[in-house]
């Protein structure tokens, strides 16, 4: 029998779909490759509910633990492919399938990260962070290095000196950010010499220009981009924006009736709270679409 709901993906955005879809009485499977990006938040302190802040692991744990407890079902696998079938979905992995009737598309994004062995432990402790919107309140009054191709810079580095009187710009190239650029060195914010070399001795990031002397960060922010997971829904056939991102409606669905797709993988705006919200719309639009089933007094019905 196919599944109400595949969920892909089993991030803050994917887990929320699949209580709500099992608070709906729908049967629900999680497909997950297990690389959430919240993994990486050592403690946020935006995401609603938590006034003293939770790390990105626990909050992954307590959202797994409210599906469980519904009966979600999870499997590991790393999605590859998606076809329309007789009016809903096959999902393959591998050499796996399943049939469902509707697909939620959780997949998120990968931060592109300079390519060095302490990013995990840097990140980690908040020597490098990756999203000012999430944390810079934290950053306030730090000194703080904003790293990054020197286009775009600029914007990232005059939001971030509304945080902070010492701002860095440590570009990764010779440019110097045109407009954006003069407008955060009116601002006050100092550009350093780009192309150098960013370092970390366990607790902070320094960055050094070419010749020159080390300078050391409370904080450096890194705006290197990222790589989407849309790919999947672009072969399925579900239009993505020219920035990757996959289009949808104000149900959250795609331009394939049935395929929703919620969280960052869709998200301008990159944030648990958005995540979240998507999912409820998505889940509570698929169940609503789906063939009503009326409760026996048995629970038949219930699946
Ligand atoms: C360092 C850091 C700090 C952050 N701090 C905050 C914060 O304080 N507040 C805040 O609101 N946001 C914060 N964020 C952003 C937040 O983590 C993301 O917005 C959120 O995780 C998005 O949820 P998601 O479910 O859309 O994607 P994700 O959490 O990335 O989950 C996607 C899931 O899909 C899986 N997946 C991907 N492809 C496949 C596939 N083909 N098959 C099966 N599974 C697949 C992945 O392995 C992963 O488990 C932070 C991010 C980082 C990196």
């Amino acid at each position: 029998m196919d599944i109400d709901v595949i969920v892909v993906g089993g991030g803050p955005a994917g887990l929320t779909a699949a209580a709500y879809l099992r608070r709906f009485h729908r049967s629900c499977l999680v497909l997950d490759a297990g690389d959430s990006r919240a993994r990486r938040i050592p403690e946020s302190n935006n995401c609603p509910g938590f006034p003293h802040g939770v790390s990105g692991t626990e909050l992954l744990r307590r959202m797994r633990e409210q599906a469980r407890a519904v009966d979600a079902a999870f499997e590991s696998a790393v999605v590859d492919g998606l076809a329309l079938v007789d009016g809903g979905f096959e999902v393959r992995a591998g050499g796996r399938r399943w049939r469902a009737r509707k697909v939620i598309l959780a997949t998120g994004l990968s931060d592109r990260l300079p390519g060095d062995d302490w990013i995990e432990a840097a990140v980690g402790c908040g020597a490098l962070r990756l999203c000012s919107i999430c944390d810079a309140y934290e950053a306030s009054d730090l000194a703080i290095g904003v790293y990054g191709p020197s286009e775009g810079l600029g914007g990232h580095a005059l939001f971030l000196r509304g945080y902070s009187a010492s701002v860095h710009a440590l570009p990764t190239d010779d440019g110097d950010g045109g407009e954006d650029g003069d407008a955060s060195r009116g601002a006050g914010v100092q550009w350093l010499q780009g192309g150098g070399r960013l370092a970390f001795d366990g607790q902070r990031c320094s960055y050094a220009p070419p010749g020159g002397e080390a300078v050391a960060f409370d904080t450096v922010y890194a705006y290197l981009g990222s790589d989407t997971s849309a790919g999947i829904a672009a072969a399925a056939g579900a239009g993505l924006t020219p920035e990757g991102e996959i289009i949808v409606d104000a149900d959250q669905q795609t331009r394939l009736p049935g395929l929703y797709a919620i969280g960052d993988v869709v998200s301008g705006l990159n944030q648990i709270s958005v995540a979240v919200g998507h999912a409820a719309i998505a889940a509570t639009h698929a169940h609503n679409a789906l063939p009503f089933v009326p409760r026996g007094g048995d629970g038949a019905g219930a699946r």
